[in-house]
């Protein structure tokens, strides 16, 4: 009888004190939310403080509660550090950072296109500017009366222009200053002398070329 007894009163005890860590449990999660609520003043009183006392008190005797007890008080102890004031920043709603962005994007756009100059559709380069023929005086053994692009002399109204396969290549239109009243003429063939920075105005006869003779000028290169 004795045995019964204090097995049902040993499980009526455990029972009750089960109970009441539950409860305490509960009114501890609940109590955070109000002592976060009401910000930190209220910590020295909150529910940990009171209630790790309580615990101990409560089962000293219990082999069980001595392992709860230290369970639930480091918990209350280091209370959660975000609470709800901290969390949320003052953020804009998505729509308005939405609209700034965008807003932002136009600013920056804008003056790209409205600013930017149109692109020029030539580079004025200084060339010196010398002529030739097709005569064996000008142009050696390769007086054949066809330009190294293998078009013939008579292209273009013989009007085009040498210069070096570096600078600018074949077909590419340039305009020199008082040949061919200044209009472009393209690029159809080489020189060997003409490298870099020089050009030569091709004309039908040597009499022609040699009244050109060499000049200094601003040459428009236009772009592919
Ligand atoms: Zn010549």
């Amino acid at each position: 009888m004795g045995l019964a007894t204090w097995t049902v009163l040993a499980m009526s005890k455990a029972g009750k004190f089960f109970l009441l860590v539950v409860t305490l449990l509960c009114a501890l999660a609940c109590g955070w939310r109000l002592a976060l609520a009401t910000v930190a003043p209220a910590r020295a009183g909150s529910p940990a403080a009171v209630v790790a006392p309580m615990l101990a008190a409560v089962a000293p005797e219990e082999p069980g509660s001595a392992m709860a007890a230290p369970q639930v008080s480091p918990t209350s102890a280091n209370p959660p550090p975000a609470s709800p004031q901290a969390v949320s920043p003052p953020v804009p709603p998505p729509s308005q950072a939405a609209a700034a962005r965008a807003a932002k994007l136009e600013r920056t756009e804008k003056p790209v296109t409205a600013d930017r100059p149109a692109r020029r559709e030539y580079a004025a380069v200084r060339m010196l500017v010398t002529a030739y023929c097709p005569c064996r005086k000008c142009c050696g053994e390769s007086a054949d009366g066809v330009t190294a692009s293998g078009r013939p002399v008579t292209a273009n109204d013989s009007r085009f222009v040498a210069a070096d396969a570096k600078v600018l290549s074949f077909g590419r239109l340039v305009s020199v200053p008082g040949y061919h009243g200044g209009q472009k003429a393209p690029v159809l063939d080489r020189g060997g002398l003409i490298k870099g920075k020089r050009l030569d105005v091709f004309f039908p006869t040597h009499a022609q070329a040699q009244r050109w003779g060499a000049r200094w000028l601003d040459v428009k290169v236009y772009r592919d």
